[in-house]
């Protein structure tokens, strides 16, 4: 293995990087185990974020490391086109299980990009297969990250990941982010202020009408923006909405998914049954790049009763890839026999109280939490948005601590193995930094 530096690094290039900063100072990690990375001059780094949202059970976790190379031995790949594999039926199965047989069938991807082109893709052709195919229009949220593809950053809240690429897909509409810290600032779990803002959709209903809509898009816990968490009720406000006009509910649960706040996905602890949920990351516990779609079993059907033939136009060359099935099935275990869920729960409460324990700290303007995820939300320096939390980040890794930052917020979401010393030097450098930023 090499854990040197390379000899050059001009030809990567690097995704969502500041690659001009950070090739005059690079950070290169080199190995990871448990809650921690080790960096090429081998330092142990405190992994603050499970990579990106992705390492649920920590790292090199052992069972997924045997099923990934005892898989690749017998069978390196197979298609799952008019053929498939033991193991990705499998694991389809599991997930069914998983998520309490509240969904009937599972499309694989190979990322959470795939999974939310996948599933608009399913809701267009669901109505059409119904024979409702005046029902075009798709439905996401200010400030919602989906992922990169062109359905994904049209149905997303960016500008910046939007505006360099128009005009995207049309018939696309957007309802209003929840994010307000004149009412909501330094809530514990979900904010008393902005349900009603599910209301908004019957105005998109009044302007469109409902028969042109197929689908609402939304990240339970909005992450990549910044841990922007739903008003009380807000979600169940929607699916009724939802239902209420015909309109399919997709839940992009691509952080929030197995385990992040402590239930299985965001669904469970919501209470809130969508259509379609999407996942990636913690699927394979970030060891293989895979995704996947849940659907409800009406979903499904529509196509299985349409007209005979090839049912979705639609799947992946690595769908189902045998190393992703193996790395999955081993995952769930992992899940079950390291009662990691039950580890996660019983560090709520440590959790929302270390990060509230910032309150108070230079430029501190707003703290949120639920399950095992914190926003810190830093005041910008004028005219130079991003700069400070930035700041935090370089200097955090330089301390030892992974934290994850997006334009002045800072996103936390650890490995759900962690234990209490770890929340304790987590929070501890943080404060130590915070105290020290310009
Ligand atoms: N949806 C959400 C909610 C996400 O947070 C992400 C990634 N952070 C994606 C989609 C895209 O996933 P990927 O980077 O695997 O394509």
């Amino acid at each position: 293995m090499n854990e040197s530096r390379p000899a050059s690094m001009s030809s990567f290039w690097m995704p969502f990087t500041n690659n001009r900063d950070f090739k005059a100072a690079p950070r290169l990690l080199v190995s990871a185990e448990g809650m921690y990375y080790k960096d090429v001059d081998g330092n142990q780094i405190l992994d603050g974020t499970a990579g990106l949202w992705c390492v649920p059970c920590g790292h090199a976790q052992p069972r997924i490391v045997a099923a990934v190379r005892e898989m690749i031995g017998q069978l390196d790949f197979a298609p799952t086109f008019q053929m498939g594999h033991p193991a990705a039926f499998d694991l389809a199965e599991q997930l069914m299980e998983y998520t309490n047989h509240r969904f009937g069938h599972v499309f694989y991807t190979n990322s959470g990009s795939e999974s939310v082109d996948t599933a608009l893709k399913m809701a267009l052709a669901y109505h059409r297969a119904r024979g409702e195919g005046s029902r075009t229009r798709l439905i996401g949220r200010e400030r919602g990250y989906h992922g990169v593809g062109f359905g994904g950053i049209s149905v997303g809240g960016i500008g910046g990941n939007r505006k360099p690429y128009g005009p995207l897909l049309p018939g696309v509409d957007h309802l209003p982010h929840t994010h307000n810290l004149a009412k909501n600032a330094f809530t514990r779990g979900e904010p008393e202020y902005g349900t009603e803002l599910a209301d908004e959709l019957e105005r998109i209903v009044a302007l469109h009408d409902a028969s042109t809509i197929a689908a609402v898009i939304v990240e339970p816990v909005a992450g990549s923006t910044g841990v922007l968490i739903p008003p009380k009720g807000y979600l169940k406000r929607l699916r009724e909405l939802c239902s209420k006009h015909g309109i399919l509910l997709i839940f992009d649960e691509v952080i929030t998914g197995f385990g992040r706040l402590t239930t299985p996905f965001a669904f469970d602890y919501f209470d809130v049954e969508p259509d379609m949920v999407t996942c990636a990351k913690g699927l394979t516990n970030g060891v293989v790049p895979m995704g996947a779609v849940f659907t409800k079993k009406h979903i499904h059907d529509a196509f299985m009763e349409a007209p005979p033939g090839i049912e979705l136009f639609h799947g992946y060359t690595y769908s189902g890839h045998p190393l992703a099935c193996a790395a999955s099935i081993a995952t769930l275990q992992t899940f079950k026999e390291q009662n990691i869920l039950e580890n996660a729960a019983s560090l709520r409460q440590y959790w929302e109280d270390a990060a509230h324990s910032l309150k108070g700290l230079p430029h501190v303007i707003d703290i949120r939490t639920l399950g095992l995820i914190a926003g810190i939300e830093l005041q910008p320096i004028e005219g130079k948005p991003g700069a400070r939390a930035y700041a935090a980040f370089k200097k955090a890794f330089a301390d030892g601590v992974l934290i994850r930052t997006t334009g002045d917020i800072i996103a936390l979401s650890p490995p759900l193995v962690l234990e209490k010393k770890h929340i304790d030097e987590l929070f501890g450098k943080l404060a130590t930094i915070l105290k020290n930023l310009d």
